[in-house]
């Protein structure tokens, strides 16, 4: 068994896309082995700013006789070197070539993986692994792209804790390099969505009213079907399209929260570029800025305070944020920047009780006047005072439970509620 590990082939000016490459080479080397499993698609750190799009690397694992390896890694290392936009100075290829793994490699494999999903690795990481267990590799330019490459790898090694499936299809190339725009009927996807859900998501996004699956860049995917194995292929079959050059599934670790880590109970040790799960109680009313975003800041038992953003992009959530008050339990999740969460989903776990303050109503059915400050209350028509204003309870008009961002914010590799309805009692998914 040989794993091919590919990462950074493409740009964000001359259009290119790693899976694609994966998918033209799971038809080419065919003629070397057989494929063990579903290419891999792993959505590495989203805070990483080298990313073209989702931060995704890819990996193969093929079943290979000896005889056969070094032709399929030339056919590999070829088409890298034909499909990868090299002239950006932001791609930079890396490859790697796993066959036969020590238990100590397997054991450094697997945290580098998670290291890659969770954290900033530098170049000098991933070539000190491959040092340390002679790992065959091939790097263009930098080779900043041997992080996602071994990262994938990795993954494919030691196997995926969780995963969904993603179906990609792809444009025709001369449509694709002469900028023509994607043709893909709307309605059909929205029927598919309607058939499929909940086995299937983010294809569409009802709220907002936005297909969600038709990408509009440089890139040659046609659209991209997330969810279990049968609804993407449902999915696939429902669509009316320009036609497909090709489409393959993918297994991945979108839909996951992979990337999300639980330091807690404590806010203190998060820093910037890494996602958590934190627990706080809500201390000022949230209050949106210039550009439509919506802050507040939380408090954990230390005293310890970090604001929380709920930025414009995030649409309809923002709405379920603007009713969180002073007091509330809640637990955030989203990646830190610039010492703020960017959220990507909320749980209420205990509404704060808020109450509406008024002056008292006299016996005489009149309102009090405030009789001066900290005198109380008086009633200039009957003379009756009141130490104390009258509290009437307000109802809020929200419920405990987990909040999510809509399909259109989704970041590939947050879980999405509706995936976790069987594990979390009262969700409330966008859609
Ligand atoms: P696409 O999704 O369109 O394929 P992308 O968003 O995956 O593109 P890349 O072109 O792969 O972006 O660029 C991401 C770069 O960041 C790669 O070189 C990858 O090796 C590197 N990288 C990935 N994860 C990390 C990490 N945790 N720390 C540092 N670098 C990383």
């Amino acid at each position: 068994m040989m794993i091919i590990g590919i990462d950074d082939t493409d740009s964000r000016t001359e259009g290119g896309c790693t899976t694609y490459l994966a998918a033209v080479l799971m038809e080419k080397l065919q003629e070397h082995g057989t494929f063990a499993d579903y290419p891999l698609l792993v959505r590495l750190n989203p805070n990483v700013k080298y990313k073209t799009r989702g931060n995704g690397a890819i990996a193969l694992s093929i079943e290979i006789e000896d005889s056969r390896m070094d032709a399929a890694k030339k056919m590999v290392l070829d088409e890298v070197g034909d499909q990868s936009k090299l002239s950006d100075e932001n791609t930079n290829p890396g490859v790697v070539f796993l066959s036969g793994a020590s238990e100590g490699m397997r054991d450094d494999l697997r945290l580098f993986s998670r290291r890659a999903i969770q954290d900033i690795l530098r170049i000098e990481d991933a070539k000190r692994l491959i040092n340390t267990h002679k790992i065959d590799f091939h790097e263009f330019k930098n080779g900043r792209g041997l992080i996602g490459a071994l990262a994938a790898a990795g993954i494919a090694l030691n196997g995926i804790p969780d995963h969904t499936f993603e179906l990609i299809a792809y444009r025709e190339s001369g449509r694709a390099s002469a900028g023509v725009p994607r043709d893909v009927d709307a309605e059909s996807i929205r029927e598919a969505d309607l058939q499929t859900y909940p086995r299937t998501w983010d294809t569409v996004d009802i709220a907002n009213d936005t297909v969600v699956c038709v990408p509009h860049g440089n890139d040659p995917v046609l659209f991209g079907i997330r969810g279990e194995v049968d609804g993407v292929l449902d999915v696939f079959n429902c669509i009316m399209s320009e036609p497909a050059e090709r489409a393959v599934i993918f297994r991945t670790n979108q839909g996951t929260d992979m990337h999300l880590m639980r330091v807690g109970p404590l806010i203190d040790p998060v820093k910037d570029g890494c996602s958590y799960i934190l627990d706080g109680t809500v201390c000022d009313q949230p209050h949106t800025i210039h550009g439509g975003h919506v802050i507040f800041r939380i408090v954990d038992k230390s005293g310890t305070t970090i604001d929380c953003a709920a930025f414009e992009p995030t649409k309809n959530f923002r709405g379920t944020v603007r009713k969180l008050i002073a007091g509330d339990i809640v637990v955030v999740c989203g990646s830190v920047s610039n010492a703020t969460v960017h959220l990507e989903k909320i749980k209420v776990e205990h509404l704060a009780t808020d109450y509406d303050v008024t002056n008292p109503v006299c016996a005489c059915g009149r309102r009090m006047k405030s009789a001066g400050v900290g005198q109380g209350y008086r009633c200039r028509h009957c003379g009756s005072t009141a130490s104390a204003p009258d509290r009437v309870l307000i109802e809020r008009d929200l419920d405990v439970g987990w909040y999510e961002v809509p399909p259109c914010a989704r970041r590939h590799i947050a879980k999405p509620l509706v995936r976790c309805a069987g594990d979390v009692h009262l969700v409330h998914p966008g859609r």
